[in-house]
């Protein structure tokens, strides 16, 4: 066993027993890390504060290689973010950041993902209120990719055909992106070259100002990250983010 630091950022915290908490954290060297901090609601009481989750900083911990949970010695924030707990939309679009990467039990260091998290993060925390839906759309698409599993746009998932500019395609999660206008089937979800050109963008990172169909964007996601990061588990964050996501189409 021996004590490691590594950059960290603390993706959910669950009290344990009378005094202690078991901290998920992402880290940068080491990917997703359980750790059994023991006494620390004690110190948190005495402080008037607690470990705020979505924070990052440096993580120590004593390691050792294949147990569960680790032993958390300290975490020292660097960035707290604490603008995410001011608004539920906020708020849910980090849990649903931070749940990608928990369903997907990422075992080793990742540091684009990291990178990309972070951003994410802080995007959702503090970027303007009239982009918030395109940005938790941005962070969670770009977080899908740095794992692994990025959608097929331009080309038909079906037939590798690259799509006309003014093709309407149709989108298969469980295939893994965009099908042409030929091997499209009725039941998928229509994909047309602006929801096309604003799912290239989302990938990419970046927020398109006029996105149109915020909904519909969010379903193809959630429908996605089913498909291929998490078959057998729901994603509880999801319908406080739909919610939040408003009835009307934005
Ligand atoms: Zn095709």
């Amino acid at each position: 066993m021996s004590l490691i630091t590594t950059p960290a950022v603390l993706l959910r915290s669950y009290p344990y027993g009378e005094t202690s908490r078991i901290l998920r954290f992402l880290t940068e060297d080491l990917g997703v890390v359980g750790t059994m901090a023991r006494g620390v609601r004690r110190e948190d009481s005495k402080r008037g504060s607690s470990l705020d989750t979505f924070g990052d900083g440096i993580l120590a911990m004593h390691f050792k290689e294949n147990r569960d949970l680790q032993t958390y010695r300290g975490f020292s924030v660097r960035r707290a973010r604490p603008a995410l707990g001011t608004h539920l939309l906020r708020l849910g679009g980090a849990a649903l950041l931070a749940e990608i990467i928990l369903v997907h039990t990422l075992e080793e260091g990742n540091p684009e993902l990291y990178r990309r998290f972070l951003l994410a993060l802080d995007e959702v925390a503090e970027g303007e209120d009239q982009l918030l839906r395109a940005r938790i759309l941005a962070g969670a698409w770009s977080v899908v990719g740095a794992l692994g599993f990025g959608p097929s746009i331009g080309r038909c998932v079906a037939c590798g055909r690259g799509l006309g500019a003014e093709e309407i395609g149709r989108f298969d999660c469980e295939a893994g992106g965009v099908r042409c206008a030929g091997c499209g089937r009725e039941e998928l979800p229509r994909v047309g070259p602006v929801a096309r050109s604003h799912l290239f963008a989302l990938v990419a990172g970046s927020a398109p100002e006029e996105l149109r169909g915020a909904r519909a964007h969010l379903q193809l996601l959630a429908g996605f990250i089913h498909s291929h990061l998490a078959p057998a588990r729901t994603l509880r964050s999801l319908p406080l983010v739909q919610a939040q996501f408003g009835a009307e189409d934005v």
